[in-house]
């Protein structure tokens, strides 16, 4: 029996949370922009790296341009790697920060710097540090969902594939552990680690929306079908999975397991990738209507909508939307971060593209 010391609630209100709007082109003007972007993707110098939560094209322009689509940590490392010395970030501001704080001396662009995570703003850094201070003898880890002000306060930084390992490995050293920002995942992984922890008390508006009552009749309605679910997911709809996985351990589950339809409780943009892996098995939303519910981003992230091509192509064309981090919070949030890939390399651990954000 785990129990959690509760704090304030800072799930974000709707009214901060905005609509889900997906830009929609007329074939031509798609293909012209899709055109423009990469003569300017090209004499820039410029590498695109895309979220899997993002809008297919963007998805299809990263692989077309030699650019990379994945999660939050691994998009950073491509772009360590990458020679290039501009990388245009298509995903939320945490993961622009990330790449900028593993490359600091690269220009790291994104095609709209309002595109938020409710995690991160549900986090506040001086709010986030005055709790801190209640517990000073307490271990402080944070997911990737987090601004760089919070990793910089941070010992430790976790993404949905490595933390349970590394919450085990504190609870072995005898840690007391503060966790944040979302609950539904610290739940998650205070029960998989048999571990006590502090809980901020933040969520993902997308995972939170997904209904276990409604998705219990939707595998009665497929009842072949298997359930992958990610963590940031509420604890009744995790209890129904078959797999529960970060992004992209979703997307190889699709490809190996023997199923051939699959219910599944992400951002719907991840389909794109997951029809790569698996291009004859079918996909279908986990709900997020039935009684009582009041989706608004109804399985798609309103602000990894905001990258859309007109966006992209603006910021190419006029260099704008540039991610500044702080030279000390950068020094600062690096341990953390550090901290994670020398655990996984101990372990001999694939970090990198076994992750999530
Ligand atoms: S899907 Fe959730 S966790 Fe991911 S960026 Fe959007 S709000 Fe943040």
């Amino acid at each position: 029996m785990h129990t959690a010391t509760l704090i304030q609630d800072y799930r974000l209100p709707p009214e901060r949370v905005p609509q889900t709007v997906v830009e929609t082109l007329a074939r031509d003007e798609r293909d012209e922009c899709i055109r423009r972007i990469k003569r300017l993707l090209q004499e820039q110098d410029a590498a695109l790296v895309a979220h899997y939560y993002t809008d297919a094209d963007l998805q299809l322009l990263a692989d077309e341009t030699g650019g990379h689509v994945s999660d939050s940590l691994d998009m950073a490392r491509f772009g360590y790697e990458a020679d290039a010395q501009t990388l245009i970030v298509c995903g939320v501001r945490f993961m622009g920060e990330t790449a900028k704080i593993l490359n600091p001396e690269k220009r790291v662009l994104m095609p709209d710097l309002n595109a938020d995570c409710s995690l991160d703003l549900g986090c506040p850094a001086d709010e986030f540090g005055r709790f801190c201070a209640q517990y000073p003898d307490h271990t402080v880890v944070v997911y990737a969902n987090t601004s760089a002000a919070v990793k910089a306060r941070a010992d430790w930084m976790v993404t949905s594939g490595s933390a349970v390992d590394v919450v085990k490995h504190l609870v072995a050293t005898g840690e007391k552990i503060i966790w944040a920002p979302d609950k539904y995942l610290g739940e998650y992984v205070q029960a998989q680690a048999g571990a006590e922890m502090i809980l901020w008390q933040g969520s993902c508006i997308v995972h939170e929306e997904f209904k276990g009552k409604e998705l219990a009749e939707l595998k009665r309605r497929h009842p072949r079908a298997k359930v992958l679910v990610h963590p940031e997911s509420p604890a009744s709809v995790i209890e129904q999975a078959d797999v529960v996985s970060s992004t992209t351990g979703i997307i190889k589950a699709a490809g190996e397991l023997d199923a051939d339809t699959f219910i599944v409780a992400t951002d719907k943009g991840i389909f794109y990738k997951m029809k790569q892996a698996a291009p004859d098995k079918r996909f279908i939303e986990a709900p997020t209507a039935g009684k009582g519910a009041t989706c608004k981003s109804c399985g798609h992230c309103p602000w990894m909508a905001m990258n859309s091509l007109t966006k992209l192509l603006a910021t190419l064309e006029s260099g704008n939307n540039e991610i500044f981090v702080d030279a000390a919070i950068i020094e600062r949030a690096k341990a953390p971060i550090k901290r994670l890939l020398d655990f996984a390399g101990q372990r001999k651990q694939l970090i990198y593209g076994n992750n999530d954000a």
